[in-house]
């Protein structure tokens, strides 16, 4: 009878315990450069936050004046003291532009090839807005491609602030997973522009946490960004997002442990 009732607690317990068992995933920030010899969106930092084993390594990108996908943060890069926009300067000139670890500003095609060598991570490529739609257009039909023909579309998904993007990438891979960054819709209607989750910045979601649990009910995943202080790390794990992106990958890391 003891015995019995024994069981019967510890899988009780069991039970209780599996709602906190469910493992967040990490995603590095563009890339994991807060480290020697990385930068943010250089190649290193991809490569670093493999070797960590983040679940996802982040990068942004712009097409060039003449078509080639880029990767970069800003709208702008400094070229000799000058302010040049990226979606209005040719790809030979962007190439002049170092990084701060010294590598060359990398292209798209120069980032998949390095992310082929990648064993753990996963891509997450955010889609940087631009003025023209017919550019956005152009830059996601060309990097949806190079994905694919690389066979490596299981370990890519994408990001954007851009509901064009959403609506670019559902038409190019119905498949692949899209999630949406600008904080101002609900999961309900992400859910009608087919968009895999939201991707929310943490003050967004602190503020609507009921957001995280309806989310989950549509069968959308949640990603918190950009989450470095330890005590915003402590609440996204507690609000049971289901990703947390951050430029403190090995922080994040120590404190779902843990958890
Ligand atoms: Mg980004």
């Amino acid at each position: 009878m003891m015995v019995k009732k024994t069981v019967t607690m510890l899988l009780l317990a069991a039970v209780l315990y599996l709602p906190t068992l469910h493992s967040q995933k990490i995603i590095a920030h563009r890339g994991f450069w807060k480290t020697e010899g990385s930068a943010q969106n250089s190649v290193a930092a991809l490569m670093k936050a493999d070797s960590i084993r983040a679940y996802g390594s982040e990068v942004d990108i712009w097409i060039s004046s003449d078509g080639i996908p880029v990767v970069n943060h800003d709208a702008t890069v400094t070229l000799n003291g000058k302010q040049l926009r990226v979606e209005d300067t040719p790809f030979e000139t962007l190439r002049k532009v170092k990084l701060s670890n010294g590598e060359q500003l990398p292209t798209v095609e120069e980032y998949l090839n390095a992310f082929e060598k990648c064993t753990h991570t996963r891509l997450i490529i955010e889609f940087k807005s631009h003025k023209v739609k017919e550019r956005e257009t152009e830059l996601a039909r060309k990097v949806i491609d190079m994905v694919h023909q690389r066979g490596i579309r299981e370990k890519v998904e994408y990001i954007a602030f851009g509901i064009h993007f959403v609506q670019l990438v559902r038409q190019f891979d119905p498949q692949a997973p899209v999630y949406y960054l600008n904080g101002d819709m609900s999961p309900a209607v992400l859910s009608s522009f087919g968009a895999a989750g939201l991707d929310y910045q943490y003050n967004v979601l602190f503020k609507r946490p009921e957001w995280v649990q309806a989310a989950h009910e549509l069968g959308q995943k949640v990603n918190i960004w950009t989450v470095n202080k330890p005590e915003d790390i402590q609440k996204a794990i507690e609000l049971e997002v289901d990703f947390i992106t951050t430029d403190e990958p090995l922080l994040v890391k120590e404190l779902l442990k843990k958890h």
